[in-house]
């Protein structure tokens, strides 16, 4: 059977973007056997666990998914970049012609297979330029919230009316796609102050975000409704909401399966709903006094945790890595005296984590990916942003929805230390609270599970997404 062929291309090193990009690849050729899907790769040698990863989902979907790696290009140098995002930015730029020299020949060598899309994710804009030269419908796989990309939308608009550096405001703004008014202190640190080559790159992708034929969100009608309705009624490309699209198999099978094994075993023994579960995403770690804050606070709540706890990274290139001797990052004796309470370990397989019956609430960074899988098996979420688009997701999650429980929705690298008494008494709320949170998370889990079955809002998405993208006979 011939096969209508779509091309993905996500940001190099990006878990976030990378993993939801490649299930929702598998959905697109699962839902419709007429659909084959290429995910281009740009491989970012400092960040082998994301080359593991895509070794394994390769040999996992090898009938489904054809994952080409393009040529490496060379190193940048350190003058060509000051932060992580515009490093990110500048390495897939100079991808372009790998990435041409790649589609150019996806589309001659399956003349009766033809290339019907290519989707970019939100910091490969890019490649918007590839797909308009080589005349591929070009699409974006947005892997964050509706409320955001609204965000993106209007970053022009905001930086056109205020001229200081929003970090000095002292007023909170009106963004579209918000029911609240935004405090300044939650937009994304590279956007905070104008100087600099992050605030430029946003600039400059979110100024290209009007070009594609739509855009893709993993999130979902009943999750976002107002977001949603915002970016419909806008005079903006289409939106799909196909989500969630999680990877619920997670990293289980590309990480140690020992130590997978051996945390899993400890939480058998734990009672249901009792284990408080800490991580704070593919590239989140905190200083030391802040890990000895947490330590003192989750002895201090009393309750069974589980602490993904992880190191600073050298720089910003690379991930954090898991600590060679937590004891020496722990106050003295915290182990022994935690014992029977708890376990610190380094990476951990969350989504299978979060699934255990065991879990009842998660100290997450607020990364979309994590916050849709703790939706997903009904867990409430308390909230610690660390980096990228946290903060508003916090935000958003927080006292736009009600689905969470506050420790910080503004945290971020530099701020002021969370102390143990308020790590207690947030681990106390979450776990015990009488908020609402918890009814309104489990009523979502049963809307983000339906709405992914037959005729549901994002099931319905799928199908005219499909609709539009498969040749017309
Ligand atoms: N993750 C994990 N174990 C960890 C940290 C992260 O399995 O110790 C997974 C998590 O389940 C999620 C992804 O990595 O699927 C992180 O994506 P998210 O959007 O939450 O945050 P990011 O890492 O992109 O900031």
């Amino acid at each position: 059977m011939s096969k209508s062929e779509v091309v993905f291309i996500s940001t190099p090193g990006s878990i976030g973007n990378l993993v939801p990009l490649v299930e929702f690849a598998q959905f697109l050729v699962n839902h419709d056997p007429r659909l084959h899907a290429t995910i281009l790769i740009i491989t970012m040698p400092q960040r082998p666990t994301i080359n593991t990863y895509i070794q394994s989902r390769a040999a996992a979907s090898a009938t489904t998914i054809n994952f080409l790696h393009l040529p490496i290009v060379d190193p940048l140098t350190e003058d060509e970049y000051q932060s992580s995002i515009a490093y990110l930015s500048l390495l897939i730029q100079k991808n372009k012609l790998h990435v041409k020299h790649a589609l150019t020949e996806l589309i001659s060598s399956t003349e009766s297979n033809p290339v019907v899309a290519f989707f970019v994710d939100m910091f490969c804009t890019s490649m918007i330029d590839v797909a308009n030269e080589l005349d591929v419908p070009c699409y974006m796989f947005f892997a964050s919230p509706a409320t955001f990309l609204n965000f993106m939308f209007h970053i022009p608009v905001l930086d056109a009316e205020i001229s200081d550096d929003f970090v000095d405001l002292d007023t909170e703004l009106t963004i579209p796609g918000f029911a609240n008014s935004v405090p300044p202190m939650v937009l994304p640190t590279a956007l905070l102050n104008k100087k600099g080559d992050a605030y430029a790159c946003y600039l400059a992708h979110t100024a290209r975000y009007k070009e594609p034929k739509g855009i893709v969100v993993n999130t979902f009608k009943e999750l976002e409704p107002h977001a949603l309705y915002t970016l419909a009624t806008s005079d903006l490309p289409r939106v799909h909401a196909i989500g969630p699209v999680v990877d619920l198999n997670g990293v289980a099978q590309w990480q140690n399966p020992d130590r997978y094994e051996s945390v899993v075993k400890w939480l058998d023994d734990q009672p249901p709903s009792s284990v408080v579960l800490l991580c704070f995403g593919s590239m989140g770690s905190l200083n030391g006094p802040q890990v000895r804050e947490i330590a003192f606070g989750l002895e201090r709540a009393g309750f069974r945790f589980l602490w993904a706890l992880r190191e600073p990274p050298k720089s910003n290139v690379y991930l954090p890595t898991d600590p060679t001797n937590v004891d020496e990052v722990l106050p003295d004796g915290f182990l022994e005296r935690t014992c029977k309470l708890g376990l610190v370990c380094g990476w951990v397989p969350q989504v299978k984590i979060l699934a255990h019956q065991a879990i009842g609430g998660f100290v997450s960074h607020c990364g979309w990916n994590s916050i849709l899988e703790s939706l997903w098996y009904g867990v409430p979420i308390a909230t610690w942003p660390i980096y990228a688009e946290q903060q508003m997701n916090a935000f958003e999650m927080v006292k736009e929805l009600g689905l969470a429980v506050e420790i910080r929705v503004d945290y971020r690298e530099g701020s002021k230390i969370v102390m143990a008494e308020e790590v207690e008494r947030s681990i106390k709320r979450l776990m015990d609270g009488d908020h609402g949170v918890r009814t309104r998370v489990k009523d979502m889990r049963e809307k983000s599970r339906m709405a992914l079955m037959e005729n549901g809002s994002a099931y319905q998405a799928l199908e005219d997404l499909i609709e539009e993208l498969l040749p017309k006979v």
